[in-house]
């Protein structure tokens, strides 16, 4: 299935521009943290079906890493916006989908 993502740079393109990697949120481990705390940081992720929060990644054009508020079970796209240090990695919804960049 095909569908759009807007970048925040470029403006709506097709997803095969695009690189995925994961759902946005979780507390981000301090950098001293045990391999055990990191190991589920990075590999257990929720596997919602429904709407939440991404990180992607625009690999054929500005190389720009933003959030983006997908329904996984449609894949009907709801949102993007930037990434700013210090903010959350929600899309505005109080209380939901914090967390920290990803590598
Ligand atoms: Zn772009």
């Amino acid at each position: 299935m095909s569908f759009q993502i807007e970048c925040p740079n470029c403006g709506p393109r097709g997803v095969w521009e695009f690189h995925f990697s994961g759902p946005a949120g979780g507390e981000r481990p301090p950098q001293t943290a045990d391999a055990k705390t990191w190991t589920n940081f990075i590999y257990n992720k929720s596997n919602v079906r429904g709407v939440q929060t991404e990180w992607w990644y625009h690999r054929s054009a500005c190389k720009l890493w933003f959030l983006v508020e997908r329904n996984t079970a449609t894949n009907q796209v709801l949102g993007s916006k930037r990434y700013a240090l210090g903010q959350s990695a929600g899309l505005d919804k109080a209380g939901e989908e914090q967390g920290t960049p990803q590598p």
